[in-house]
């Protein structure tokens, strides 16, 4: 991360091609050897691909073309010239065979340059408008709504078709529901299927591709935007916790996890509200008081943000140690829990 950030500031051309970054109050990615003006760190999000952060909805910068490669025929340079000018357009193998291009020379070539067919290079353009909104906040069909995509099921298909089956056709029937909420401390990104809830983080944590992939694998569902009465609850019950008017969550949660894992957990459970226990203290809690790091790793690998409650458990000496949403959020929850609510 360091050594990311440094290429960046001195524009290191060792490192164009081998990561790219994403501004998260633009929207915009990047080059780490862009021209323009540096964001602020906090503001930053590296990604290996370009297809990372294309489908982590970002848009590609106007000055230094993160898209474009020097050995990239100037047929495909027209391409993307093209849909950058207009990502709502659909171009078709048909499309394509009337500019004299051969529809499986363009497939081979942007599977090898971008790790995508052309056709999901296109959606993924098509996409990130969507899902840089609902960075920032939105709902789901206010995004929906301003992207253009007529319906809701049309941004449902284009959705899956990134991120796996449509609900109803994969084999257990069940899908994991993705919504977002708005929250004091930024946007959330939930999920849960028929059981209960199995995700809830800061939307800016990770990268949404990633997060997804992981529900996905876990409960071998396909992840859609939606919801379901767990997440209604859910949203019902942050509300009343930022408000400083619940102290024990009541939404059934799904945690899979290793033996270990799963002991660190339900221990984390049982730290009432307005409480921290040390790293330690866990740690004897599990029964293996020796086991402080593990307790550490397991407990910053908690899927549910707030509602099982991480951010209880601190250092020894009082201070805070570490949080996967930052620190000035698990400052903030702290806070909010001794009835002392900050401002961030
Ligand atoms: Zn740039």
């Amino acid at each position: 991360m360091a050594e990311m950030e440094r290429a960046c500031l001195v524009r290191d051309a060792a490192y164009d091609g081998l990561f790219f970054f994403g501004v998260r109050t633009t929207g915009v990615f990047c080059r780490p050897t862009c021209p323009a003006r540096k964001p602020l760190p906090e503001n930053v999000e590296y990604f290996p691909t370009a297809r990372a952060a294309l489908v982590s909805g970002y848009r590609p910068c106007k000055r230094c073309r993160p898209l474009e490669k020097d050995d990239q025929p100037p047929w495909a340079s027209e391409l993307i010239a093209e849909v950058e000018g207009d990502p709502s357009s659909k171009i078709s193998d048909a499309d394509l065979r009337k500019r004299g291009l051969d529809p499986a020379t363009a497939r081979r070539h942007f599977l090898r340059q971008y790790g995508m067919t052309f056709q999901a290079f296109t959606r993924a353009r098509r996409l990130s408008g969507v899902f840089n909104q609902i960075r920032q906040g939105s709902a789901i069909d206010d995004a929906v709504f301003e992207s253009g995509y007529e319906s809701h099921s049309g941004f449902r298909d284009a959705f899956s078709k990134v991120f796996g089956e449509p609900p109803g056709r994969s084999r257990n029937g069940d899908c994991v529901y993705i919504s977002w909420f708005r929250s004091p401390l930024g946007p959330l990104v939930a999920g849960a299927n028929a059981q209960g809830i199995c995700l809830l983080e800061f939307s800016d944590r990770r990268m949404l591709e990633a997060q997804f992939a992981t529900v996905r694998q876990r409960f071998c569902s396909p992840v859609v935007p939606g919801s379901n009465a767990h997440l209604e609850k859910l949203k019902v019950e942050l509300e009343n916790y930022f408000a400083g008017a619940l102290r024990k969550f009541s939404v059934p949660l799904l945690y899979p996890g290793t033996d270990f894992q799963r002991r660190v957990w339900e221990q984390l459970l049982e730290i009432p509200y307005g409480e921290t226990r040390s790293y330690q203290e866990l740690a004897g809690a599990v029964g293996d008081p020796k086991a402080v790091r593990a307790v550490g790793r397991a407990n910053g690998l908690n899927r549910i943000a707030i509602v099982i409650p991480c951010h209880r458990v601190i250092n020894k000496g009082g201070e805070l140690g570490g949080y996967g949403g930052g620190l000035r959020r698990k400052q903030f929850l702290l806070d909010l829990e001794r009835g002392q609510g900050s401002m961030l």
